[in-house]
């Protein structure tokens, strides 16, 4: 979502002053509402913006996986100048994340720029399967696993029942690794469910969103979706 004036100005229909006289004057609508405050903002890619009686264009929609390294933020930009996702990718489009991984956090990030799209996704209607691999402090015992699995109170609400299984533990070095399948998507959820459990996360990746995984691809690249799997993932 952008304020109205820089879209139209971006557009490069006119000057971000005459773009705000428009809207002031009355003569911008999005999705067939006449908006006249200058603070409003819309998506150029998913809302119906008309300036002057002429439709904005769209811009093409893109989709791409990218393979999100640690110490990146999910964002298009950053005030303390560190990398943030966009910077791996093209960057004549307005792409964003479809919702985000932690800083510290590698692995599956959907980038598009069609915002109805990631809206759907991040919906939690969607249940979109999550599936992640933790490295973690100590080795969990049956009891933790399936208290994992069956919920976790995060904020005094539940976490949904998910799929958790110790896929290696290491006793020299008193790590384990865990796979988790969650469909939800609360804020540092991962890292939360262990910690309360007592096994804080030395490492996270998430290894498949839905039906699209790593594969074939490195830390840091990306791949653009096939049609096919755009359409499964609606
Ligand atoms: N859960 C977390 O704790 N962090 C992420 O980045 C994603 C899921």
């Amino acid at each position: 979502m952008e304020r109205l004036q820089k879209i139209i100005a971006g557009a490069g229909i006119t000057s971000r002053r005459k773009a705000e006289k428009l809207i002031e004057d009355g003569k911008v609508s999005v999705n067939g509402t006449i908006v006249k405050e200058l603070g409003a903002k819309a998506d150029v890619n998913s809302d119906e913006i008309v300036v002057d009686g002429m439709p904005l264009e769209k811009e093409e929609p893109v989709y791409y996986l990218l393979y999100k390294p640690s110490g990146v933020i999910s964002s298009v930009k950053d005030e303390a100048g560190r990398k943030v996702v966009t910077d791996y990718l093209p960057t004549e489009k307005r792409i964003y994340p479809v919702g985000r991984l932690d800083f510290d956090t590698s692995g599956v990030l959907i980038m598009t720029n069609d915002g109805e799209f990631a809206n759907m996704l991040m919906h939690p209607k969607y249940k979109v399967e999550k599936t992640y691999f933790a490295k973690v402090e100590g080795i969990p015992d049956k009891q933790k696993l399936q208290k994992l699995s069956r919920g976790i109170y995060l904020d005094g609400v539940k976490t949904a029942p998910a799929f958790v299984k110790l896929r290696k533990s290491e006793n020299k070095k008193g790590t384990s690794i865990i796979e988790l399948v969650i469909h939800e998507g609360r804020n540092r959820q991962v890292r939360r469910m262990l910690e309360e459990v007592g096994h804080p996360v030395l490492k996270l990746k998430r290894e498949r969103y839905g039906i699209l995984d790593l594969k074939g691809l490195n830390a840091g690249e990306y791949r653009e979706l096939k049609p096919h799997e755009v359409k499964k993932l609606r």
